[in-house]
């Protein structure tokens, strides 16, 4: 496994409140700004990995956590029987986007790094392994750090994306997937992710755009392939595009249709079933006809010190729409 050893990387953490060194002493993590609350408080562990939390400045509460041992705020069983294993995999084909792009960034950094270094990728929401993203923790010359806010056996330390705990400049690669949708304030999260980056550090985000809401209360926004690069404006594009297209979208929609129409989500699951081919067709449909109608879009960048200008944006559409495309 990828995964990194905390211990490795303790100077890397600060407070999210100050953004102070912090130490670990007593059971707890101590901010080292004497004036900072929690120098006087300090942060608690919770399922044995540190909790990094504002809490006044975060959705997630300190009883909350504390009380439920760091288990999520929204059930997150994995499926318990093989039948429902294979049915998932039947309705969602697997994310070839980030088949093809995780391996190309882990390459991306290992030559940036050298052979003298290991390159550290923060896997931003990190509590569960995302989709086709699996070489990530299989690979065993990259160190895996992940956080979220909640506890997790693959996840070093909970915290608040909007506050990351670590040192500016001190890891060399982002997964965010799926993510982005569940935050209060997306530019603030992708400013943290450029700051903790180092120069020239890249970012892998795989993020929905017409997506029916899910984790009910944690989903807040989404973004269509142009509001999604001009959120990573301070970074260089070097890739982007559809991960699931129209395809996904349609059998999505003939779920939620159903599942409103017939107040039951058993009939939207049923109805779902009937059209599971959908989103294996997405692979066939043409990618800038897609694009505009896509359930979820990627991008791969590499931080930039410039911005993209708002001019940049409009002459970066890659959609269908008002184009010579027929
Ligand atoms: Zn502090």
């Amino acid at each position: 496994m990828g995964l990194a050893q905390l211990e490795n990387h303790h100077a890397d953490l600060i407070c999210p409140r100050c953004s102070s060194p912090v130490t670990f002493e007593r059971d707890r993590v101590w901010c080292t700004h004497a004036s900072c609350y929690y120098s006087e408080h300090g942060f608690p562990f919770v399922a044995g990995i540190p909790a990094l939390l504002d809490f006044e400045r975060s959705v997630v509460s300190l009883e909350h956590l504390t009380q439920s041992a760091g288990s999520a705020q929204i059930p997150r069983e994995a499926p318990s029987s093989r039948l429902r294993r294979r049915l998932i995999s039947l309705v969602y084909p697997p994310n070839y986007q980030a088949m093809r792009n995780l391996p190309r960034m882990l390459g991306m950094l290992r030559e940036t790094a050298g052979p003298s270094r290991r390159p550290v990728v923060l896997v931003v929401g990190g509590g569960a392994i995302g989709t086709g993203v699996d070489v990530l923790y299989s690979t065993n010359d990259v160190d895996v750090l992940g956080f979220d806010i909640y506890w997790s056996p693959i996840t070093q330390f909970i915290a608040d994306a909007h506050q990351i705990p670590l040192a500016s400049e001190s890891v060399d690669g982002v997964l965010v997937q799926a993510v982005l949708e569940h935050v209060l304030e997306p530019s603030r999260v992708v400013q943290e992710i450029h700051r903790v980056l180092r120069r020239d550090g890249l970012v892998y985000a795989d993020t929905p755009f017409l997506w029916p809401v899910h984790e009910g209360p944690y989903d807040f926004t989404r973004f269509t392939d142009s509001g999604h690069r001009y959120l990573f404006r301070d970074f260089a594009c070097i890739d982007s595009g559809v991960v699931a297209g129209a395809g996904m979208q349609l059998a999505l929609s003939v779920e939620m249709f159903f599942r409103s129409l017939l107040r039951s989500r058993t009939a939207g699951a049923i109805a779902r079933l009937a059209v599971w081919w959908l989103p294996h067709t997405d692979r066939l449909l043409d990618p800038r006809h897609s694009l505009d109608g896509a359930s979820s879009v990627y991008l791969l960048g590499r931080k930039s010190e410039t911005p993209i200008s708002p001019g940049d944006i409009v002459a970066y559409y890659r959609g269908a729409h008002y184009t010579d495309a027929t």
